[in-house]
């Protein structure tokens, strides 16, 4: 290993125990990094303002463990908010990283591994014809976006209150008051002429739908949904639901969206689509399909694909879009994703693993669920099923905050947010989810004391 490590001495590194845990160096390098950078972070949620803070510096992750500046080892549930199905370093990734980068990072021209990844794409998933890379998840939003709107010739979108979709502009409002109404924007810096071309409704709610496809129908160039919204806990839909978006659609000429920057790879390779069975008009993608570079697509038939600048008249671009070293990482990690029994082996690990908690809750009476789809989980403060951002309890949300410090005191890594979920990968072993196991059932005994 030739990389320079300030502080994590890897053989040095252990678990954390409430004794010793610390976070004396992760503070320093907080106290500094304010400085350089708003808030000291580049994303929010990094700065550990809705737990106990301050933000955990992370050095190094190998399997599904991440080593921190104070040489401390966590079980990591977070895996990088979700592209990390293999773990950190995983063998046959770092090698085609490695491979490719010492040929050129970036020609800004095309390449073979262009067409490595995107043949193993198209050839394994049933919805999509054509495809287009970018560079993040928010950018193949607003790619999107702006090719429903191409296709259509309308403006307006429709998206629902607790689905996540990037920092896009036009997607960071919030719905106002009633049933289905016109945005508010949820951000500084948003003009409010966008805020008013986007409609809000509620997730899991007909009525609310039927009105905003009454009056907005005709000018509606496409709607977006999370098929499994994950981004505000996690509020599974029913499969009922997603069906009537498709049908309704069709219905208004409305192009369906499946932002599936999270879903997708994730809970098969084909995605909610291909778990519900449901054909979009147009796919994003994101986090997993980089491996763990930045890398964002959309993705659709090729009747709509081919509107898409220089074929069409809808212009996207970028410098860096699919370049070799990315499209290297997303091409090894698909790879793995095919081979036989994958999904179903993480999917038994997530179950069994959630079942485990489950039980300890239900023993000792705590009212916690943790809902999971494929090797997505969250641990929900309620003993209800919730599919509405707004059935999430703020005092759940107090209580994840104890949880998340008594777990990192004791090694076990979670996300710092009660609305966000956790990831099991392929690199957590029996053994790793057992230890975390007991970690969150201890932790969960402080947080109902
Ligand atoms: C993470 C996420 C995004 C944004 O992706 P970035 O790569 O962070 O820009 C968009 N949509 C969904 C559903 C996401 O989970």
């Amino acid at each position: 290993m030739s990389a320079t490590y300030y502080f994590c001495i890897m053989d040095k590194a252990a678990y954390p125990t409430p004794e010793t845990f610390t976070r004396a160096r992760s503070a320093e390098l907080f106290e500094e990094a304010k400085q350089y950078f708003p808030g000291g972070v580049h994303s929010p949620v990094r700065a550990f303002k809705s737990v106990y803070g301050p933000p955990v510096f992370f050095e190094r992750g190998e399997g599904c463990h991440l080593y921190d500046v104070d040489r401390q080892k966590y079980v990591d549930f977070c895996c990088s908010w979700g592209p990390l199905i293999l773990g950190h370093c995983p063998p046959a990734v770092v090698q085609r990283v490695q491979d490719t980068v010492a040929n050129g990072m970036s020609f800004g021209t095309p390449s073979p591994h262009d067409n490595l990844i995107g043949k193993l794409i198209l050839e394994h998933h049933r919805y999509i014809e054509m495809i287009r890379f970018v560079s993040s998840g928010t950018e193949a939003v607003m790619s999107a976006i702006r090719l429903a709107r191409g296709v259509t010739g309308r403006s307006k979108v429709i998206k629902f209150e607790g689905c996540y979709h990037g920092h896009v502009d036009s997607l960071l409002v919030m719905a106002g008051s009633g049933l289905a109404t016109l945005g508010v924007s949820t951000s500084a810096g948003i003009p409010e002429s966008f805020a008013q071309e986007t409609i809000v409704v509620p997730l899991a709610n007909i009525k609310a739908l039927m009105k905003a496809f009454k009056e907005h129908a005709a000018d509606t160039a496409c709607l977006i949904v999370e098929p499994v919204p994950a981004n505000n806990g996690l509020l599974f839909q029913s499969k009922s639901f997603l069906e009537y978006l498709r049908e309704q659609c069709t219905a208004h000429g409305i192009l369906l969206i499946f932002d599936e920057v999270i879903s997708g790879f994730r809970v098969g390779f084909e995605g909610a689509a291909g778990m519900f069975d449901i054909q979009p008009d147009i796919i994003t993608f994101g986090k997993i399909i980089g491996g763990g570079m930045p890398v964002g697509a959309y993705a659709a038939s090729a009747a709509i694909m081919k509107h898409v600048s220089p074929e069409g008249p809808v212009y996207q671009a970028g410098t860096l879009s699919a370049n070799p070293v990315a499209m290297a990482a997303g091409y090894a990690t698909l790879q793995e994703l095919l081979k036989p029994g994958f999904y179903e082996t993480l999917e038994q690990k997530t179950a069994q693993f959630t079942a485990g908690l489950q039980e300890h809750c239900d023993k000792k009476g705590y009212e916690m669920r943790f809902p999971h789809v494929g090797s997505i989980f969250w641990p929900s403060f309620s003993s209800k099923t919730i599919r509405r951002s707004e059935q999430i309890d703020s005092a759940g949300i107090d209580r994840f905050k104890i949880m998340h410090l008594e777990c990192l005191k004791r090694g076990v890594y979670f996300g710092p947010s009660g609305y966000e979920v956790g990831f099991i990968s392929t690199a957590h072993t029996d053994e790793d989810l057992a230890f975390a196991s007991k970690v969150i059932c201890e932790s969960l005994d402080i947080t109902f004391s």
